[in-house]
């Protein structure tokens, strides 16, 4: 057998542990060790409670279903992000963001010939919440998984505690998949003759020796950054918002939503994410706009929770991404190989994606590097995609207020989406170009149409003219009657939790 392989891991967040648990999973026929070490002392960020549907993807890969970890992270099914506050456009004051579905490919050729329309002057109804069965399940608080005699599956995500999600993934992979666990704090490394990392160097001198090292340590980036000096390339020339506040509420009374909130304030937007036990509320704002007091004091007012005695939390956010993420023996990770915000909730996303495409690249080439390259690259362009998607949203904002103005009047814009706004505005086919420019991987037609059309980026009303009679419009009755009697199919999300507390 050949020799083992030593992973070593730095870090015990979500991104950490996700690291152990999937690559103790993929190589669990290989002769190979896992080890995390951690240190309690310096703690975790602990925010980070939204996902996309990838987080589905990994926990179907290891094994774990939704009735062992949902109920023991409180976490609710999410079918969305409603976006409220982000245009003035009448009509278009808050738009529904869906995971998407099969049974989407029935309404968005609809949805894409109808904001065609408006944009070429016609008064059509543009409005993506009438479209999609995502933001119907949304409005009537409805759960995404069907009853059995319904065959189509709709893709969700989930809202989740980050600090529990990270303890059922270290129990999981301590106690079913033989990670080592090691409490300690780190306080160098030692490097081997070729630069690489040969050691992680415990504070009192001991040292974990490994082959392959991780770099889970959050915005320090202990390895990546302070030890291999790989360079960051920082997004702050486009995204803004550098800082944030939380502060936990109470449960919403009533039928619990399968949806975040994101609702634009005055220099920034505040996450509202339901759970089972509590509200996860937040800030996400600039601090060239807003001082820390000044944000808290407005998110407190937001929520109706001026003089409530609930501390809030103060976070800085490093925004932008490593050069490389994978340098010589190591591999970033997480926080420390970059953040793109949480609008779209996609950090566990480029997670998953990240140790994914890296075990694939290792273990075709037998542990060895010869698909490096092709790998940075595409996890660079990968966060390319996703900040020309996050940036879009603020660059197309129909708000008052100098945060606001600052980012719609901000020209620095990526080649891809200066095309996806040209043809926007020029009444181009929008999906065709989102394929021609290869981008359809990071956020797909449906995902841009909404975005554009859900801030009511059309014609003025007052300049727009009723349809010819020949123009092939949808029967928007048929399409409601379809999402409705699709929407039967669903349980109310309250009935879907409660199964899973009893399976
Ligand atoms: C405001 C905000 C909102 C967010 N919302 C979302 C969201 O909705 N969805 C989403 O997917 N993501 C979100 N994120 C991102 C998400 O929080 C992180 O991607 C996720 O928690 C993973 O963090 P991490 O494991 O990389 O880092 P951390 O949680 O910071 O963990 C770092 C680990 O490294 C350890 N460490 C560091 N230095 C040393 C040392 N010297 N010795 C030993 N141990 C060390 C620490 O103890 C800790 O265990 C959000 C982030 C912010 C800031």
């Amino acid at each position: 057998m050949a020799a083992a392989r030593r992973f070593v891991i730095l870090g015990g967040g979500t991104a950490g542990w996700m690291a152990a648990a999937l690559i103790a999973h993929r190589c669990r026929e290989l002769a190979v060790s896992v080890t995390l070490v951690e240190s309690p002392e310096i703690g975790i960020i602990g925010v980070g409670e939204g996902s996309t549907p990838q987080l589905k993807v990994f926990f179907d890969e290891l094994g774990i279903a939704e009735r062992e970890w949902m109920p023991a992270c409180h976490a609710t099914y999410k079918t969305g992000i409603r976006f409220a506050g982000w245009s003035d456009a009448p009509g278009f004051e808050s738009y529904f963001h869906p995971f998407q579905s099969a049974l989407d490919g029935h309404t968005a050729p609809a949805f894409y010939f109808h904001t065609r329309a408006r944009r070429t002057g016609r008064d059509v109804v543009a409005h993506p919440d009438r479209f999609f069965l995502a933001a119907r399940l949304a409005e009537a608080r409805l759960g995404p998984v069907p009853g059995e005699n319904f065959p189509f599956d709709l893709g969700y995500g989930y809202h989740f505690d980050a600090t529990l999600v990270g303890q059922f993934l270290a129990a999981h992979a301590t106690e079913k998949l033989g990670v080592h666990h090691v409490p300690r704090r780190v306080s160098g490394t030692r490097r081997d003759a070729a630069g690489g990392i040969a050691a992680l160097v415990l504070e009192g001198g001991e040292e974990i020796a490994g082959d392959f090292f991780i770099d889970a340590s959050g915005f320090r980036a202990s390895l990546i950054g302070e030890a291999l000096g790989e360079p960051f390339e920082s997004f702050a020339g486009n995204l803004f918002n550098n800082a944030a506040v939380a502060l936990p509420g109470a449960r919403d009374a009533g039928a619990t939503s399968c949806e975040t909130v994101s609702t634009a304030l005055s220099s920034g937007w505040a996450w509202r994410i339901p759970l089972t036990d509590r509200t996860g509320n937040g800030y996400v704002y600039s601090t060239d706009f807003l001082s820390p007091d000044v944000a808290e004091t407005e998110l407190r007012r937001h929520l109706g929770l001026l003089d409530a005695d609930i501390p809030a939390r103060h976070l800085s956010m490093r925004v932008g991404q490593v050069r490389r993420s994978w340098v010589g023996n190591c591999l970033a990770i997480g926080l420390a190989q970059g953040f793109i915000e949480p609008l779209e909730a996609t950090a566990l996303h480029i997670v998953h994606a990240t140790l994914s495409g890296w075990l694939e690249a290792l273990l075709a080439d037998g542990f060895g590097p010869s698909h490096r390259d092709q790998f940075n690259a595409a996890i660079h362009a990968r966060y390319e995609g996703i900040r020309d998607y996050i940036v879009c949203h603020y660059r197309m904002n129909r708000r008052d207020g100098e945060y606001w103005r600052a980012n719609a009047a901000n020209d620095h814009l990526s080649d891809n989406l200066k095309s996806l706004m040209t043809c926007w505005f020029r009444g181009g086919e929008l999906d065709e170009e989102v394929a021609r420019l290869g981008i359809d991987r990071y956020y797909a037609p449906l995902s841009w149409h909404c975005l554009f059309a859900g801030y009511g980026q059309f014609p003025d009303a007052a300049r727009l003219r009723p349809p010819e009679a020949d123009l092939p419009l949808a029967d928007m009755a048929k399409i409601d009657r379809f999402i409705a009697g699709c929407a039967l199919n669903f349980p109310a999300h309250d009935d879907l939790l409660a199964r899973l507390e009893e399976a």
